[in-house]
């Protein structure tokens, strides 16, 4: 497959503006104090992460009490679920995962993303540890803010992936040798190989990967 550039551009989850990858993080905060919450909730501690897997990425607010379950969650919602593989997070050595294996000082998914993460921090997390998705994810900052969940605030604009036989966009992957490939090449030829899938191109770094076909 051939890799697609990194996408400069997103866009806002909150208000659908498409805008620059590098001022996304002032237009998420300028974003979300024009629209106060309808209804008065509990003021939580939020810290925003940014997910990366080039040329993808994902900006996140957690709360800092929420468990690392659910970013985990909402990380396999929006990019990663196929059929419900192991994941975990890596924190300063220590992995941190829904099947902990204590006898190597592993914890469980149910610790305070907060008492873990700072602003500043990095950490590593992989979905399938067959054919893994690696993530890098950092903290880059903190805020108050009304939302009990952990919310998508921004993402990445798809990235434009040309088909290998017509340099038109491409809208399929074959998963044996990550070809990609047009609407129309696909109805053309047969191209899926012996053991090899066919999938739609999604937005997301598991594209082309096990089964994973949505893009929630
Ligand atoms: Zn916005
Ligand atoms: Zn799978
Ligand atoms: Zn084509």
């Amino acid at each position: 497959m051939t890799k697609p550039r990194t996408v400069s551009k997103g866009v806002c989850e909150l208000c659908q503006a498409i805008v620059a990858r590098s001022a996304i993080s002032r237009h998420v905060a300028k974003c979300l104090k024009m629209r106060p919450a309808a209804e008065p909730t509990v003021v939580t501690e939020l810290l925003h992460v940014v997910a990366e897997a080039d040329p993808y990425w994902l900006h996140i607010d957690v709360p800092m009490r929420a468990p690392l379950s659910e970013l985990d969650g909402l990380l396999r919602n929006i990019w990663l679920e196929c059929c419900y593989h192991l994941s975990a997070f890596t924190i300063g050595g220590t992995n941190y995962s829904r099947q902990p294996d204590t006898y190597y000082g592993d914890k469980p998914l149910s610790v305070a993303i907060g008492s873990v993460l700072r602003p500043g921090d990095r950490c590593r997390y992989r979905y399938d540890f067959g054919s893994t998705t690696e993530l890098s994810i950092r903290v880059v900052g903190t805020r108050t803010g009304q939302s009990n969940d952990a919310r998508l605030l921004a993402r990445n604009v798809a990235p434009v992936v040309t088909c290998e036989r017509c340099q038109n966009p491409a809208a399929f992957v074959e998963t044996n040798r990550m070809v990609c490939i047009c609407d129309a090449c696909r109805e053309k030829q047969e191209f899926s190989v012996e053991g090899g899938d066919v999938l739609p191109l999604v937005n997301s770094p598991r594209t082309g990967v096990c089964c994973y076909a949505s893009n929630g």
